[in-house]
């Protein structure tokens, strides 16, 4: 799991908890959402999950140090593969800049109308007065 990449409608609900805000009629806001039936075959819920994973097939949620080691090829991955047009864009943007200590943005990824690139902001500096 990638800190800040989510689906636009996942809300923080507390310390370590999040909500769905469309939970009633999410298939119809959410075309890319799931059932949970559909998605144990693909991995795509935790490997801890009650719904049931196949071993080793499902995320997991690696400590902080352990995603400060990966972070550098998480970047290389999210920059080369871009990011689903349906993400929380400023939730992967306020990570990045966390991470990385500049401001990031997302634009359109050339070729790909169902992803976005992510790319740094080349701040230009103050002209002298
Ligand atoms: S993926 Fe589905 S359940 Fe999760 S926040 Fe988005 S709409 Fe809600």
């Amino acid at each position: 799991m990638v800190p800040g990449l989510h689906c636009q409608f996942l809300a923080a609900d507390g310390p370590g908890r999040f909500r769905c805000t469309v939970y009633a009629d999410r298939f119809a806001r959410a075309p890319w959402c799931h059932a949970a039936r559909d998605v144990v075959s693909q991995g795509f819920l935790a490997d801890d999950c009650p719904y049931g994973t196949p071993a080793g097939m499902g995320k997991v949620r690696l400590t902080d140090a352990e995603f400060d080691a990966v972070w550098p090829a998480v970047l290389r991955k999210l920059r080369s593969w871009g990011v689903p047009t349906y993400i929380g864009r400023a939730a992967l943007l306020a990570e990045v800049a966390r991470r990385q200590g500049e401001p990031w943005a997302l634009e359109a990824f050339p070729g790909f109308s169902d992803r976005l690139r992510l790319v740094r902001v080349h701040l230009t500096p103050e002209a002298p007065r």
